[in-house]
């Protein structure tokens, strides 16, 4: 029996050690990746409800792995914040996303911004806002082209500092998006004198609104809550034309989703924009 049990704890040990050397296996080769630079960004459009026109851009990362081809972020974000290296990859998306910008102006194209997702640990790094500063000025761009979104947990994490780094991000002229409102535990009343400029109502909420009255009902009620406090909101994860037309009659400003289109690589944005100026 002893042998049965020593065999039934190696088992376990094993399966164990394999989820860990699988985690060990990703940050190794994100710590190559950054390196080598494999990471792009797929761009999701903004849309005004109103105008159906496209107004801005969330640019979202892709691993394009050598062997393994591309990698959603679902698979090696969790790990890149474990492990600390989400402060590189963030700062590099950041940087991908302003030469974006400077590519667009340099081939003549209608100016359009493009916000970035910013992890809590890059967020809380002292020398963030100098980070950005210097972004800006190497790639020569009009800090009101990018938008940074920070999910409404760690804006929440420690309020005082991220009133105090938003609020200089936002006199340079960067727009603030506070991501996946909602989806944590939200304290409305907080918003009323934080810095920032967008309200992003999370998926989940918006998924329940043709279904579920009360979630409706609590949706009218930040929208109007949002307006009352100058801010605009976007509703993320739109999906279908009942949807937005509830969001419409709420007086939602913005949405993004599948409804109009996935996150797609920057050629295809590029013809979706350039459709946009002929119209
Ligand atoms: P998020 O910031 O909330 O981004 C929205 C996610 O929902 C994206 O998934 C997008 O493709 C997806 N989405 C958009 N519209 C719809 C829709 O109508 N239906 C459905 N089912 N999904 C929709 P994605 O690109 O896989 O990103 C997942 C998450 O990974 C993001 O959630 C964000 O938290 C994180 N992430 C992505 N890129 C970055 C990045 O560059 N930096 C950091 N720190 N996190 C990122
Ligand atoms: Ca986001
Ligand atoms: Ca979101
Ligand atoms: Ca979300």
């Amino acid at each position: 029996t002893k042998e049965k049990e020593g065999n039934s704890y190696q088992f376990y040990d094993c399966k164990m050690n394999n989820q860990i050397e699988k985690k060990f296996d990703i940050a190794e080769s994100l710590r190559v990746g950054l390196e080598k630079r494999e990471f792009i960004l797929h761009y999701q459009p903004k849309v005004d409800i109103k105008t159906d026109k496209v107004i801005g851009l969330e640019a979202l990362v892709r691993w394009n792995h050598p062997e393994k081809g591309l990698i959603y972020p679902n698979n090696f974000i969790s790990v890149a914040e474990e492990t600390g290296l989400i402060k590189k990859l963030d700062e590099y998306i950041l940087e991908l996303a302003c030469i974006q910008v400077k590519e667009w102006e340099d081939k003549g194209l209608d100016p359009v911004n493009i916000s970035v997702n910013i992890s809590p640990k890059l967020l809380n790094e002292s020398n963030f806002v100098e980070k950005v500063e210097s972004i800006l000025i190497n790639t020569k761009i009009d800090p009101s082209l990018i938008s940074i979104e920070i999910t409404e947990t760690a804006a929440m994490r420690d309020k005082e500092y991220a009133y105090k780094v938003l609020g200089q991000l936002r006199l340079k002229g960067i727009r603030i998006l506070l991501d996946d409102f909602g989806k944590g535990y939200s304290s409305l009343s907080y918003l009323k004198d934080f810095p920032i400029d967008v309200l992003k109502i999370d998926k989940s909420f918006v998924d329940e609104i043709c279904s579920n009255n009360i979630n409706s009902a609590i949706m009218r009620a930040i929208i109007d809550m949002a307006k009352a406090l100058n801010l605009k909101v976007l509703a993320e994860g739109v999906e279908t034309q009942e949807q937005l037309k509830l969001l419409n009659d709420f007086n939602c400003e913005e949405y993004q989703g599948y409804l109009f289109s996935k996150p797609v690589p920057v050629k295809e944005i590029e013809d979706m924009l350039k459709e946009r100026y002929k119209k």
